[in-house]
């Protein structure tokens, strides 16, 4: 090889590789990197946060109409991401959002009274405009979680790989009788970290048992969440 085509490789290499960090390469071992994939990241209203003081308000009841089915389980490398048929409604501030996905932390991401839990679900949906509304909902160790058994069953193992469920299930079963709610304004847990993103919190604290944590802990290998970020002046309502 001339002096020319090494050259060459060396830049294409260089060009390759940034193009695979800049297509969303990002891991939770450097998340203060990931300003670096988007500026997004290094904003002021960022999630997860604490949540511990908070300002006592006349928030609506939430009103879920979650009629989908479970469909199918992917493994995305930094989560486990689950799919519907069709989506559930979510309606906040005479609106309707459409549940499109969850998946899930390990710890939880977002903290209750400086308290970390388990295991935290993403609720993520999106209105008519593309604005988004995550309902999170905390995990602590104790019974078996019904739900969770059921899904657990056909975990897919590899990075990228995805199981359609036979046994499809409603959304709905995973939701508690009891609706009370945090609420904050933050963004994405992870790159590319938009704001924006009207976050609600479960206060009631479901239970999974300690092996139904473990399988999910086990799977990823590793913590995937983001560190808290500074609240910067935002109030917590309840
Ligand atoms: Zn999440």
């Amino acid at each position: 090889m001339n002096k020319w085509n090494g050259y060459n490789l060396i830049m294409l290499l260089g060009s390759l590789s940034f193009a695979a960090y800049a297509d969303g390469n990002w891991g939770y071992h450097q998340p203060e990197q990931w300003s670096k994939l988007n500026q997004a990241c290094n904003g002021a209203y960022q999630s997860p946060i604490n949540i511990d003081k908070t300002v006592k308000a006349q928030l609506q009841p939430l009103r879920f109409s979650y009629n989908s089915l479970i469909q199918s389980i992917e493994n995305k490398g930094h989560t486990i991401q689950v799919d519907f048929s069709q989506g559930g409604i979510l309606h906040l501030d005479d609106d309707q959002f459409v549940l499109k996905q969850f998946h899930l932390h390990s710890p939880s991401e977002n903290q209750i009274k400086g308290k970390s839990y388990p295991l935290e679900i993403h609720f993520v949906h999106a209105n008519a405009r593309g604005e988004l509304a995550v309902v999170g909902m905390m995990f602590k160790e104790g019974t078996d979680n019904a739900m969770l058994k059921r899904m657990w069953q056909n975990l897919p193992k590899k990075s990228g790989e995805k199981i359609k469920l036979t046994d499809a299930q409603p959304v709905e079963h995973m939701l508690p009788k009891d609706l009370s709610y945090y609420r904050y304004s933050g963004s994405l847990t992870t790159p590319p970290c938009s704001e924006g993103v009207r976050w609600v919190i479960l206060k009631h604290i479901q239970e999974a048992s300690k092996q139904q944590i473990k399988q999910f802990a086990d799977l990823m290998g590793h913590p995937n969440n983001r560190p808290l970020q500074p609240l910067n002046g935002r109030v917590i309502v309840e």
